[in-house]
């Protein structure tokens, strides 16, 4: 594949970088992103994705653009209210970057479809917003091999994460096994949240994607990021693969998805871990 001039231009800023150049450029062109939820964290991160010239975005989200979406959904405008989030979103990222794919999945994502849908890309982004769906995600990811970044915010602070169970690396379930009874942890409805705290982490989670591409750097695998925007704090634990885990442990008790009840729905982050 030959760059035209036009992609020589575009990408220049980041095709001059050491370890990026034409090669990484065109890793970055053939890679293929899934990213469940066009919201809060879903916006930024395929910003940048598109951006950078990720050749195919897979966008997956059922919900129509309200008028409070706006306040952090930054793939969405006003005058978007009432669309598909997916139709407006591939919107902004076509008039962004014309040359990237846009797939998109506006049918609820359930353990029917999930597995169908994630095998065709090479890495998923969870910016899904309650518990169900991040538990879905986690556990379809183990099954297809899938190396899964994740996201979570709540009111002021943020957590992330790469899951690689395929390389040694611990699953979601290995730091919290079981979906939190309902109630327990309050939804950004409930609870609220500021939108740059979803830029942070958004924009964090499709860091650790470019970097996933392009083979740069460390992995965030076996490490969890907590973020405080009021101290301006990050704080990192190293986590390991627990031997004892439902789904990727020695004697795994989940064998195939479960699809969990929507009323245990509304959730986003889970709980801090300690220092
Ligand atoms: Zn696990």
């Amino acid at each position: 594949m030959k760059f035209s001039d036009e992609q020589i231009h575009r990408y220049s800023r980041q095709m001059i970088l050491p370890g990026v150049g034409g090669k990484g450029q065109r890793k970055l062109l053939e890679a293929k992103v899934f990213i469940m939820g066009a919201g809060g964290l879903g916006s930024p991160a395929a910003l940048y994705l598109a951006a950078a010239g990720v050749g195919t975005i897979g966008l997956a989200d059922f919900d129509r653009v309200e008028l409070h979406n706006l306040q952090r959904q930054i793939l969405h405008k006003t005058c978007d209210v009432g669309l598909l989030k997916v139709e407006s979103g591939t919107r902004t990222l076509e008039s962004l970057n014309p040359g990237v794919g846009i797939q998109t999945y506006s049918e609820r994502i359930t353990a029917a479809n999930i597995r169908e849908i994630i095998k065709g890309y090479d890495l998923v982004l969870d910016g899904s917003d309650n518990f169900p769906t991040r538990f879905l995600l986690n556990d379809a990811c183990y099954f297809e091999k899938k190396t899964l970044i994740s996201g979570a915010i709540l009111r002021f602070d943020g957590q992330l994460s790469t899951f690689k169970p395929h390389a040694g690396g611990p699953c979601y379930r290995c730091l919290f096994p079981e979906l939190p009874p309902p109630g327990v942890v309050p939804s950004c409805q409930e609870a609220g949240v500021l939108g740059a705290v979803a830029g942070i982490i958004g924009i964090l989670q499709a860091n650790e994607a470019l970097k996933e591409i392009l083979g740069l750097g460390e992995s965030m695998t076996g490490r969890f990021l907590m973020f405080n925007s009021l101290n301006l704090s990050f704080y990192e634990v190293k986590i390991q693969r627990n031997p004892n885990c439902l789904l990727c442990g020695d004697n795994p008790k989940i064998k195939d998805l479960i699809e969990y009840p929507q009323s245990c729905q509304g959730n986003a982050a889970g709980p801090s871990l300690p220092p």
